[in-house]
């Protein structure tokens, strides 16, 4: 029988498919002791899992093939070490499970490991995930991490990190659905960027169960459970429709009666770029470069790397605007060797521009690889920090950018309060404002941006919300500057015609919402957009703002 959940759609579209479950971190299996007699069948338990796990590891590589194959069939011969099978039936013939012993074997051989020089200390990722797929096994739950299959699938998980999306496959991933989160996410950011359907602050998508075939409806909220056919084609049809009528817009961001607002694609790398210029991005309004520094979280990575993958996102938009945000590192993106592991309050602390201005040798290494980038590029940069709170930090930030001999435009995110309250006081050090809604709506809300129970507050309609941004655009304007919007309520098609009211000067999102808001903008003229807006402020709730906007723009 079917049955409908609901949660928050976060990315448009329609997904079918069979649900697979993120695998969460490995428990650390009880330290319980066995009686004498079950050693052996222990020892044989262990051994059969060491086995079927080097297999399905050889398997996969072969499957693979290049360098994937060379790295996995070095896990493989991990698992097999005859010191490490040693060392576990040890632990075995003194009373240990088979999971608990290959769990202290392996933290015993990883501590060897972590602590003999760069290379080896390299390879101690590679040996968890070894390990935690032998104790998975053995428990019986899900492998940890992005799941084992060939299959596309529906990915449900609690919430994702970015950490474990680097890791997804994105011709196997139909959907996503998740329990935790909301429309700021980091779970419904990467779904954008893939351009696949997903929901997110699903109560219960944790016990649906492995294998369930399941509709996801990314506009509307919808998950349904075993769908029967006629449910199937009517989605389907539905989805088709809508991107049939898409694929019909073209050309820059603009309202109907010709006021232009830039579409820009956010990215996080090279790899988002093709999408970017396929959906007619008009330039990049925001590369997060934080993803280039997640392979290796013991250090930066050198300014030649650097510089080589700006490269690639500059020369993607030759005579665009592209607008590069500096490491963005602390709270839910922490990096080992920035961020202090002993904040009580990680979104209160040190993160962003604050943590490059107490490693101010990684933002100037990031800038001299962007000026080095940039060299002989006819490419308009523009480079913006993170987490301005004041003019105080727009002013070191500026700083810094011209001691490193940096030619781009220098502008400062609107993610706290602070700023856009007193975002003509941040103008006078910069030149440009970039509206990240995402954290605007976390701080103005106090409400975290990773848990779902507080998804409510997280909605950027919250008239307090159009407020702030309404507040930065009118000190841009008067102050003669640039005011864009790059969070993710630029996405959403009705709220980028709002915002366009409020006078914001672009719009930069995931990739794959450019054709749906070009539509939606290009349906209403500027007035209209500005009425809506009014509308929309006028109102108590988040509902009744998008009610309030729907209702203007629809009636004329
Ligand atoms: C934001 O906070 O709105 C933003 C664009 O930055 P991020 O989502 O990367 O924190
Ligand atoms: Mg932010």
């Amino acid at each position: 029988m079917e049955t409908t959940l609901r949660g928050v759609g976060v990315s448009h579209g329609v997904a079918i498919g069979e649900v697979r479950h993120m695998g969460t971190a490995v428990l650390e299996p009880p330290a319980k002791q066995i009686p004498e007699e079950e050693a052996t069948r222990e020892q044989g338990r262990a051994r059969q899992a060491v086995e079927a796990v080097a297999a399905d590891l050889i398997a996969r590589g072969s499957l693979a093939g290049g360098e994937a194959q060379a790295v996995l069939e070095a896990q493989a011969l991990m698992a097999q070490d005859p010191e490490l099978m040693a060392d576990v039936e040890r632990r075995v013939t003194v009373g240990s499970t088979a999971e608990r012993a290959v769990y202290d074997a392996f933290a015993a051989y990883r501590a060897l490991l972590a602590g003999a020089g760069d290379y080896l200390a390299g390879r101690v990722a590679d040996l968890d995930d070894v390990r935690n797929r032998i104790v998975a096994r053995l428990l019986g739950v899900p492998m940890p991490g992005v799941p084992d299959s060939d299959e596309p699938y529906v990915l449900v998980a609690r919430d994702l990190a970015p950490a474990d999306t680097a890791l997804l496959d994105p011709a196997l991933v139909l959907g996503f659905v998740t329990e935790e989160g909301g429309p700021t996410s980091h779970s419904a950011i990467l779904a954008r960027a893939l351009g696949v359907p997903a929901v997110v602050a699903l109560p219960g998508a944790g016990e649906i169960a492995e294998g369930t075939v399941v509709a996801v409806d990314g506009s509307t909220g919808e998950i349904v459970i075993d769908p029967d056919e006629a449910t199937r084609a009517e989605l389907a049809r539905a989805a088709e429709e809508r991107k049939a009528a898409l694929a019909a817009t073209s050309g820059p961001g603009a309202t109907s009666d010709g006021h232009t607002v830039p579409l820009l694609a956010n990215v996080g790398g090279p790899a988002d770029v093709a999408a970017a210029v396929e959906a007619g991005a008009e330039g990049v309004g925001l590369f997060r470069t934080e993803f280039l520094f997640l392979d290796d979280s013991a250090k930066a990575p050198s300014q030649e790397k650097q510089a080589a993958a700006y490269r690639q996102v500059l020369e993607a938009f030759p005579e665009g605007r592209v607008v590069v945000r500096v490491l963005d590192a602390g709270a839910d993106k922490p990096l080992d060797f920035l961020t202090p592991g002993d904040e009580p309050n990680p979104a209160l602390g040190v993160r962003g521009l604050r943590t490059l201005l107490d490693h101010p040798e990684v933002l100037r290494t990031q800038l001299l690889a962007l000026a080095e980038a940039a060299e002989g590029l006819p490419v308009h940069l523009e480079v913006m920090a993170p987490m301005v709170a004041d003019r105080t930090d727009a002013r070191a930030f500026a700083d810094a950018c011209r001691e490193a001999g940096l030619r781009a435009k220098f502008g400062a995110m609107v993610e706290i309060p602070s700023a856009a309250l007193r975002a003509r006081s941040i103008l006078q050090e910069v030149e440009f404002l970039s509206l990240g809604t995402n954290d605007l709506a976390q701080y103005a809300f106090a409400a975290d941006r990773q848990v779902g129970a507080v998804a409510r507050l997280q909605d950027p309609w919250q008239p307090a919300l159009l407020d702030l941004v309404a507040a930065s655009a009118q000190a841009a304007r008067a102050e003669g500057k640039s005011c864009g919007v790059c969070g993710e309520a630029a996405s959403d098609p009705l709220l980028a015609c709002v915002l366009t009211g409020l006078g914001v000067t672009s719009l930069s999102m995931g990739a794959a919402s450019i054709p749906y808001v070009r539509a939606a903008l290009g349906r209403h003229t500027l007035a209209q957009c500005e009425r809506a807006a009014v509308a929309a402020r006028a109102a108590d709730t988040a509902d009744e703002a998008r009610l309030a906007a729907r209702a203007v723009l629809s009636g004329e």
